[in-house]
C-alpha cells in the first residue's frame, strides 16, 4: 500500500510531493493548467508538457462552506459531515494562476500576496487501499 495520484493527467506524484503537469505553448508562450494538446490562446499545437512551479502567491481565496457540485470531487458530500475548506488562485511566477484547494480554512490566516506552496492531501483511498492524493496548496512557514 502507498499513495497514487488522483489523476495522473494532472500531477504526479513525487518523493517531494505533487507535481503540477502543465502547457507551454511554444509558439506564444501561453501557460495552460491542466496539459492539453493545444493552446487555446493562440491555437498552435507547437505545445509541451510542463512542471508547474511548486510555491507561488496567493492571489485571490475564498472558504468553501458547502459541498460543491463540480466534479472531480471526491471529499465528504454529506452536509452534515462536510469540514469548510479554503479555495484560492495561486499565482505561479512566469507561469500562471492555477485554482488550488488550500490547506487552510481560518480567513484570519489567509491574506492576499502570501507565499504558498504546494502539498499533497490524502482524500481517500482506491480499491487496493492506497492513498489516493491531492494537491493542495499551503502557507510557507
Ligand atoms: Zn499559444
Amino acid at each position: 500500500m502507498g499513495q497514487v495520484s488522483i489523476n495522473e493527467n494532472v500531477m504526479d506524484l513525487t518523493d517531494e510531493g505533487p507535481r503540477l503537469k502543465g502547457m507551454h505553448c511554444k509558439n506564444c508562450g501561453n501557460h495552460v493548467f491542466p496539459m492539453q494538446k493545444g493552446c487555446p490562446k493562440c491555437t498552435s499545437d507547437d505545445v509541451e508538457e510542463v512542471q508547474l512551479g511548486t510555491r507561488g502567491t496567493l492571489w485571490a481565496w475564498t472558504i468553501q462552506g458547502f459541498p460543491p457540485k463540480a466534479p472531480p470531487y471526491l471529499g465528504e458530500t454529506d452536509p452534515e459531515k462536510f469540514k469548510p475548506y479554503g479555495v484560492g488562485y495561486i499565482e505561479l511566477p512566469g507561469q500562471l494562476k492555477v485554482e488550488s484547494r488550500l490547506t487552510v480554512s481560518d480567513p484570519t490566516a489567509l491574506k492576499n500576496g502570501m507565499e504558498m506552496e504546494i502539498v499533497g492531501e490524502i482524500i481517500g483511498q482506491d480499491e487496493d487501499g492506497n492513498d489516493l492524493v491531492t494537491f493542495a496548496f499551503a502557507p510557507v512557514a
